[in-house]
């Protein structure tokens, strides 16, 4: 049986981002509704295209999306909650981007902000937005009600397969499934499980997979990446229900139900009973299940193998991958060959990254490139090795190659990692016996105020940051400019009575690649931008190789800082799991090894700033949560590395030096006993919003150290009123011992403006002095 090339989603922003181009434009009111869908028209047919000529047989349609494909979904089945006073019928674009965005007046989601919240206003929020599964990719959470009612309410995913078709291409449309749209919504009825709605939500599916039938779609793409997910009985039954019912839908249309982002573990024998034509597995996380799927299939089971990293950007070795799936091929199972899930996730052509180091070029793939990839060893499988030799022989030299280039390997990195040391993870003393000593010596107020981190990024910050790096402006003016800001800002900080004061990080593009270019074994890319939300992408670091910091990283920054203050000036890092988090790392050792790596990096630089005169260190760890595994079964696993790493960097300073951690999330309820493992002598968390209820974990499990539960929602540019942060103090020191508290807004100031700091600042300032009279 001829072997086939499948993808299962192409990046939808465009190779030089025109999708965000044009989304931003019309969203500005630059250009009209007409123009926006051109752009988007174009990208999808130069998508369709590209696959197909790279050597695709199987392109899907509706893959992509003006904002979210989860948005989307909610779109097509008239899940539109009541806030966006639709009337139903057709969901317009306006009312799209109101769920998307929030309408006038409603909050708007911006830089930095990757959740949403009902603020005071005129308009409807946008509504919330949460993690896909453990990518940086953020979906629109759908909202269901009791009672809700479905309608056919968008007919995208026909209007996309019949706009491909009229390009001269079949294409197999995709669609979230239904299980895990409604998993992965939330009920908006107290008490009310949106579970109950499959029945009601069934009858849409049925009618959009009949006209796509009708259409002329042969095949249909169900994703149900719920399946990787543990799953209850309730899950397992909806599934069943589910596909009974779907592929009786159409006769002729065949369901190829994807899987991705893991394994099916527990949910094989689930999957591989439900009566589809054809079953996508993710061979990179799990490649371990391959027998096990083919030994369970139905003979007639189409198997869509994935067994290219559709995550990370790393070339593949395609012999490998043919020894594995040969035999499967030789049995006589009808294979297709895939990306592990959509190519989404990754940048969409390494071809033009002309400014990367060769040898670097040459280990990566990008989406266009894992396209040739699955092209070139199905040729292998049909048609025998020799026909893709040189193909082969170059994955094979370029693997030999990561294995052994001495730009990855760094002995000394090895070697100082390998230590098994415990002391090299514990602080000389205990939590006590530091506050003893941090105290003494920095003579802090009750309720201490400090900030974050970040200051405004301001336009004509942005700007001269752009100027330098386009060679307008020279290193010494850009110098004197940065230092000019952080001057300004440290003397505003001492006239607003803070009592830790930081130095603002104007001269931090951001707070992951700041680090990660001063740091070997990191690579930068131009153009490799991947969609975070929306038209919002972020272009992820490489870690390719062992990691080393070659020299202090922001020493002279804290130096000049402290010279300006006698206050405690803080050093401002960001801890290894969320460099690890944020960026694409090597496939070549484990996640573990490469954190712990960094983690020593980020340990001599916490011992340079403690060796010029630093008392007060905060190592950030926003993204410490996000590493999560889907399983829960795995995540003390990862819990247990993540933190080890964190000790690690925290643990080589004497016990006066007070080192603080930043997470800005506020869900700890599972997690607390790991966030209590850290050991940092204080944390700062984002807690403004949900009125300190999420401080109940910390007093529950009796954190010992110190807590700056954040009291100014940074993600709003609405000043807080003395009044209004006293209380949520009030609150929190009827959860914790007042001693143990501090007083900080919710996270980094960056995305606010200073008429909005300023005052903000100077009530939380008066909040915490009314706090210690009180
Ligand atoms: N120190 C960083 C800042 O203040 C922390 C940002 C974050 O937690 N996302 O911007
Ligand atoms: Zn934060």
């Amino acid at each position: 049986m001829t072997v086939t090339v499948a993808t299962l989603g192409f990046p939808r922003i465009g190779p030089r981002r025109e999708l965000k181009t044009a989304l931003e434009s019309h969203w500005s009111g630059k250009s009209d509704a007409a123009a926006l869908l051109a752009t988007a028209a174009g990208l999808r047919g130069q998508a369709w295209a590209r696959q197909r000529d790279l050597g695709a047989d199987i392109v899907p349609s509706n893959d992509f999306s003006l904002y979210d494909q989860m948005l989307d979904t909610s779109a097509m089945v008239g899940a539109v909650p009541a806030i966006y006073g639709w009337k139903g019928g057709p969901v317009g674009l306006a009312t799209y981007f109101a769920m998307a965005r929030g309408s006038q007046g409603g909050h708007v989601h911006h830089e930095g902000c990757t959740h949403s919240h009902a603020h005071e206003g005129e308009g409807a929020p946008a509504a919330e937005m949460t993690k896909w599964f453990d990518t940086n990719y953020h979906y629109l959470v759908p909202e269901f009600t009791e009672g809700q009612h479905f309608a056919l309410s968008s007919t995208k995913a026909i209007d996309e397969f019949l706009e491909a078709k009229a390009q001269g291409i079949l294409t197999r449309p995709v669609l979230i499934g239904p299980v895990t749209f409604l998993k992965l919504g939330k009920s908006r009825t107290e008490g009310f499980d949106q579970r109950a709605l499959l029945p009601a939500l069934l009858p849409i599916y049925a009618g959009v997979l009949k006209r796509l039938a009708a259409a002329g779609a042969d095949w249909v793409q169900i994703d149900e990446p719920c399946l990787v997910l543990d799953l209850d009985d309730r899950d397992r039954e909806m599934l069943r229900l589910a596909y009974a019912e779907l592929v009786k839908a159409a006769p002729g249309l065949k369901l190829m139900l994807a899987t991705y982002f893991g394994g099916l573990g527990d949910n094989l024998a689930t999957a591989l009973a439900l009566p589809v034509q054809g079953l996508h597995v993710d061979l990179v996380r799990a490649p371990e299940q391959l027998d096990a799927v083919v030994a369970g299939a139905r003979p007639d089971l189409v198997l869509s193998l994935g067994v290219i990293d559709g995550r990370n950007i790393w070339k593949a070795d395609l012999s490998a991958i043919l020894d594995r799936v040969e035999p499967v091929v030789k049995a006589g199972r009808n294979v297709i060959l895939a990306p592990s899930c959509s190519l989404l996730h990754t940048p969409i052509d390494l071809d033009r990254e002309t400014a990367l180091d060769p040898e670097i070029r040459d280990w990566l793939a990008f989406a266009v490139q894992k396209v040739a990839e699955l092209a070139a060893m199905a040729r292998a499988l049909n048609e025998g090795r020799d026909a893709v030799r040189s193909t082969l022989d170059a994955a094979s030299a370029a693997v030999a190659s990561r294995r052994t280039s001495p730009r990855i390997n760094n002995p000394a990195v090895q070697k100082r990692a390998a230590q098994k040391d415990a002391t090299l993870a514990r602080r000389k003393s205990a939590f006590a016996a530091r506050r003893r000593v941090q105290r003494a010596r920095l003579n802090l107020p009750a309720y201490p105020t400090t900030t974050i981190g970040s200051f405004p990024q301001t336009p004509e910050v942005r700007k001269a940051r752009a100027d330098h790096d386009k060679g307008v402006i020279g290193d010494v003016a850009y110098e004197q400019f940065l230092r000019d800001e952080t001057a300004r800002t440290v003397q505003w900080q001492e006239e607003a009575g803070l009592d830790v004061l930081v130095h603002g990080e104007f001269e931090r593009n951001d707070m992951v690649q700041y680090f990660g270019e001063q740091l070997s074994g990191f690579a930068f890319t131009k153009y490799a931008w991947v969609q975070s939300y929306g038209s919002r992408c972020v272009r992820p670091p490489i870690i390719f190789g062992d990691v080393a910091r070659p020299q202090p990283m922001t020493v002279a920054w804290w130096e000049y800082a402290q010279s300006l203050t006698a206050k405690p000036m803080k050093g401002m890092l960001t801890g290894p799991v969320t460099i690890l988090n944020w960026s694409f790392v090597r496939d070549d050792q484990p996640r573990s090894a490469t954190c712990r790596q960094i983690a020593f990096a980020i340990r001599d630089e916490v011992v340079d700033l403690e060796k010029a005169g630093c008392a007060v260190i905060q190592i950030d760890e926003a993204a410490l949560r996000e590493g999560l595994p889907l399983r829960r079964g795995e995540w003390q696993h990862y819990l247990d590395w993540a933190v080890e790493s964190f000790r690690i960097t925290a643990s080589g300073v004497a016990d006066a030096t007070q080192i603080h951690t930043h997470m800005c999330y506020s869900e700890f309820n599972d997690i607390i006993a790991s966030i209590g493992a850290m050991d940092a002598d204080v944390i700062s968390i984002e807690t403004a919003r949900s009125q300190m209820e999420l401080l109940d974990a910390f007093a529950s499990y009796r954190y010992p150290a110190e807590i700056g539960p954040g009291v100014y929602d940074i993600h709003s540019p609405r000043v807080p009123a003395v009044g209004e942060m006293a209380a949520l103090l009030t609150a929190a020191a009827n959860r914790l011992p007042a001693d143990q508290l501090w007083v900080n807004p919710d996270c980094g100031l960056k995305t606010r403006k200073w008429p909005e700091v300023k005052p903000a600042i100077a009530n939380m300032v008066a909040a915490a002095q009314a706090a210690r009279t009180a």
